[in-house]
This record gives C-alpha cells, sequence and structure tokens, in this order.
C-alpha cells in the first residue's frame, strides 16, 4: 500500500522503517530540510537501537524515501499518518499547531480518496477538528476519513514495539477506512481495538497518564520505605507477582521525563479541566513527579554536605535508557541546579552527549565513567544505561576524590557497595 509519513522524528522515522519493512510504499517528509538532507545520505537524526539498518536497508530496496515538500508526500500517500510533534503550552495544554497546518495542507493538496491517520498523540475531538479544517480547506471535491491510531511506541525499544505491539488501535467512523487500516497492519499480530476516533484518542492519554501514575506512586512508597527501613524494591517485587498490579513501571527513581509522559499528564489534566472535571489524582502525579527530583538534589546536597567549589560526576543524561533523547530528562533540572549552588560537573552519557551540549553549558564531557569519577567529589546516576551496571567499583571508588555515590535510578545493590567501600545513597532504601 501507498503510505505517507508526515514528521520523521521519534515515532514517524521509525514508523517509516517499519512499514516499509513490512512491504508498503512509503514516502517520509518533515519540515526540517536539514533532516531530510541527512536522512537521504544515510545520516539519522536520532539513535534508536536497529533503526538506522532498516531505514538503509529499505531506502535501497527502494520502499522508502524521504522529502522536505509535504505535498510530494501527502499526493503519493493512499494513507497518510501524520506523526507531527504536540508539544506543551506553557498553561500545559497541548499545542496543536503543527497537526493543525497539516491538516489544512491535506485538504489543499488531495485529489483522491485519503485515509488520514493522526499518530501523534492529541486531545480527545482533534479528530473533529481536523475534519472541519479539512472539509473547509478542501480545493477538490473528494472523500475523506479521518483516523486515530495512537502510538505507543517507547524509545529505546521502538521497532520492536512497532512490529510487536501489545495492541493497535484504531478510531475510525466508516468500514471503509476500518479495512484499510487491517490491510495496513495485516502481517502484524497483535490484538486490535476499533472504536470511535474520540475513545481511540482518550485511549493514549489514559493509558500514559496510569503508566505515569504508577511511577509516582511507587516512588511515594519509596518516601515511606525511607522513613521506616523498608526496601522499596522489595515492595516492588512483592507487589509484582500481584497479576493485577504487574511489576513494571514500578521502579522506584527520579521520575518520569521523556517526550511523553510529562506533557500528557498535563495535557490530560488540562483536557479534564475543559471539560469542567477536576483530575485531581494526575495533578498529584505530576506534583509528586517534579517533587522526586527536588528531592534527590536534597540527598545529593545532605550527602555532600556544600555543593559550593565540589566536583559531581554525573552518569546519565538521556532521560531513560537506550534514547538519544534529553526531552525533559532529570538531568536537565538536576545539573543546572548543582551549577546554581556552585558544583562543576563533569558527565558521560552513551549516546545522549551531542544533544545534551546543547542543552546543558559548561560541563564537562568526558568519553567513560572512569574520566567522570577521576578527581570528583562523589558520583550521581541519573539513567541506568546497562553500561553503568557493569562498571568497576573498585576502579571508580579509586579515581573518587571521595567514595560517594548518590544513585537516583536504584541501580546497585547496597550491601555490594558497602562491601566496596563506598558511602552509597538511593531511592527507597537505607543508605549504605
Ligand atoms: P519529534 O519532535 O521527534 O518529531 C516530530 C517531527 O515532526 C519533527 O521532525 C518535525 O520537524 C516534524 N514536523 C513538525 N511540523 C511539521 C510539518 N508541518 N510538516 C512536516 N513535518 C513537521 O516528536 P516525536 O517524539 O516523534 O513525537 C511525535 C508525536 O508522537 C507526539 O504527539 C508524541 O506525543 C507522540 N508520541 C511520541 C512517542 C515517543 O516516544 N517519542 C511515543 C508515542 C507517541
Amino acid at each position: 500500500m501507498k503510505i505517507a509519513v508526515i514528521g520523521t522524528g521519534y515515532v514517524g522515522l521509525g514508523t517509516t522503517a517499519v512499514f516499509a519493512e513490512m512491504g508498503h510504499d512509503v514516502v517520509g517528509a518533515d519540515a526540517d530540510q536539514a533532516k531530510v538532507d541527512n536522512l537521504n545520505r544515510g545520516i539519522m537524526p536520532i539513535f534508536e537501537p536497529g533503526l538506522k539498518e532498516m531505514v538503509l536497508r529499505n531506502m535501497k530496496g527502494k520502499r522508502l524515501k524521504f522529502t522536505s515538500n509535504n505535498r510530494e508526500a501527502i499526493q503519493h500517500g493512499e494513507v497518510i499518518f501524520v506523526c507531527v510533534g504536540t508539544p506543551p503550552r506553557a498553561t500545559g495544554e497541548t499545542d496543536l499547531k503543527y497537526i493543525l497546518s497539516v491538516a489544512k495542507e491535506i485538504a489543499e493538496t488531495i485529489d483522491t480518496y485519503k485515509v488520514i491517520v493522526h499518530k501523534s498523540t492529541v486531545p480527545v475531538e482533534t479528530g473533529e477538528k481536523v475534519k472541519k479544517i479539512i472539509k473547509e480547506n478542501l480545493r477538490n471535491d473528494v472523500e475523506f476519513d479521518v483516523v486515530s491510531n495512537p502510538e505507543f511506541l517507547r524509545e529505546g525499544t521502538a521497532i520492536n514495539d512497532t512490529l510487536n505491539p501489545d495492541r493497535i488501535v484504531i478510531g475510525a467512523e466508516s468500514e471503509r477506512a476500518v479495512g484499510i487500516m487491517k490491510q495496513i497492519y495485516s502481517s502484524i499480530k497483535a490484538p486490535m481495538i476499533i472504536t470511535d476516533i474520540k475513545s481511540a484518542e482518550l485511549i493514549k492519554h489514559a493509558s500514559n497518564a496510569f503508566l505515569s501514575t504508577k511511577i509516582s506512586f511507587i516512588n511515594s512508597v519509596a518516601r515511606i520505605c525511607e522513613l521506616s527501613g523498608a526496601d522499596v524494591e522489595k515492595v516492588a517485587e512483592g507487589m509484582g507477582y500481584d497479576k493485577r498490579i504487574g511489576r513494571s513501571f514500578l521502579n522506584a527513581g527520579i521520575g518520569y521525563g521523556g517526550f511523553c509522559f510529562p506533557k500528557d499528564v498535563q495535557a490530560f489534566i488540562k483536557i479534564a479541566e475543559n471539560y469542567g472535571y477536576d483530575f485531581q489524582l494526575l495533578k498529584a502525579t505530576n506534583d509528586i513527579n517534579e517533587d522526586q527530583k527536588k528531592y534527590f538534589l536534597k540527598k545529593i546536597k545532605d550527602k555532600l554536605k556544600t555543593i559550593d567549589g565540589k566536583t559531581i560526576g554525573v552518569l546519565g543524561l538521556a532521560f531513560k535508557p537506550n534514547t538519544d533523547d534529553m526531552r525533559f530528562a532529570a538531568s536537565t533540572y538536576i545539573i543546572p541546579e548543582l551549577q546554581k549552588s556552585g558544583a562543576k560537573i563533569k558527565a558521560y552519557d552513551p549516546e545522549a552527549m551531542q544533544k545534551s551540549k546543547e542543552i546543558l553549558k559548561d560541563v564537562e564531557y568526558c568519553n567513560d565513567p572512569y574520566e567522570v569519577s577521576a578527581g570528583a567529589d562523589a558520583m550521581v546516576i541519573l539513567t541506568e544505561w546497562n553500561e553503568f551496571r557493569e562498571i568497576d567499583m573498585g576502579k571508580i571508588r579509586d579515581l573518587l576524590k571521595n567514595p560517594i555515590v548518590i544513585d537516583g535510578r536504584n541501580i546497585y545493590d547496597p550491601e555490594e557497595m558497602r562491601q566496596k567501600g563506598m558511602s552509597y545513597a538511593s531511592i527507597g532504601r537505607s543508605d549504605a
């Protein structure tokens, strides 16, 4: 099937690659000319495991190409997947300017029946808005369908998540559109939920809000663990065996970040507010998440006594492992706060340092964890990259000026750290 993908960021680029891999004829369009030029030269704008190989293979196989001309892609696609950003406004509400401008371009371009599919995360009733804009701006008298097909991939495992999703959600109003969507996904084995557009839009916000709430919940439990002397890792394990609860998203730490959870939680609060409902639970989720970063900062300060003049080594900058995405990463709050208090920062991340350099200034970027720890007064863990689990802690201890590790992701065992002579603080567990 001929497919257009508008917006080739973290979601859109993976979508082009996977659809092409499934045998579809795909054109990806992006407003960012430099991104498109690089893609056409085989240079990926983001780090995502397995992405580059899949993109290159399908470009070579002539099933995938990129353009900065949206209209070219729109004309090509029988189905147009919209994957542009939906950033938050200062108020927390979703800014739909990219979605709406693409809708207008689609209306002005199409001269035959098309299915317009939103993969971007949008507030409930956006489908209605887009339908109206397209109707008002159509240049040719053609039929079209708007579909909601929210994306649930996780950065770091995007390719596998797209090929093996837990479910495919299709919100559509016509049998014709549903039939086409089923055809597109025919090679993927996953439960398919076919519903109305509004319910599909809500499934996405409700899912992200729920997962965020799970994280804030365990972070609150972690506080009780610290106060009572219990171990949050054991509490989460004990809870997680209950099938009604599940172990995933019960990892205590510095809270959630990234381009999805923080903005989607705030957007959902606003959506509720606009309907006259006060979503108190989500407000608490958001507040706890914000507070968790401050709490971790306090932990660092308590452990070091004074921050002014100290050198602090930071391991992990991305908002989570296996991505270079720095959007709403804990590091973008913690590092500037430490700098404000007079700390000098040395840092290392396996993939995010290039993106980090554009955001975090006056940081000494290092080549590995050992270079970070050399001469530092303490080491702080902000992202749980597997690489950090494997480091030679004895060597780190010897390189640090003081053997202090403050771990925001609970990747080390307190008892082992104690045996190695480390002064170790983590989340929801007694200090070693
Ligand atoms: P992104 O910022 O990485 O990508 C968006 C892309 O759209 C950019 O490359 C930008 O240049 C392009 N763009 C903007 N306006 C355009 C226009 N008018 N025409 C063509 N291209 C345009 O964002 P993302 O992380 O891929 O997220 C996209 C959407 O998917 C958001 O709604 C997000 O909430 C949702 N989502 C993201 C993830 C994730 O893990 N990143 C997961 C699920 C859903």
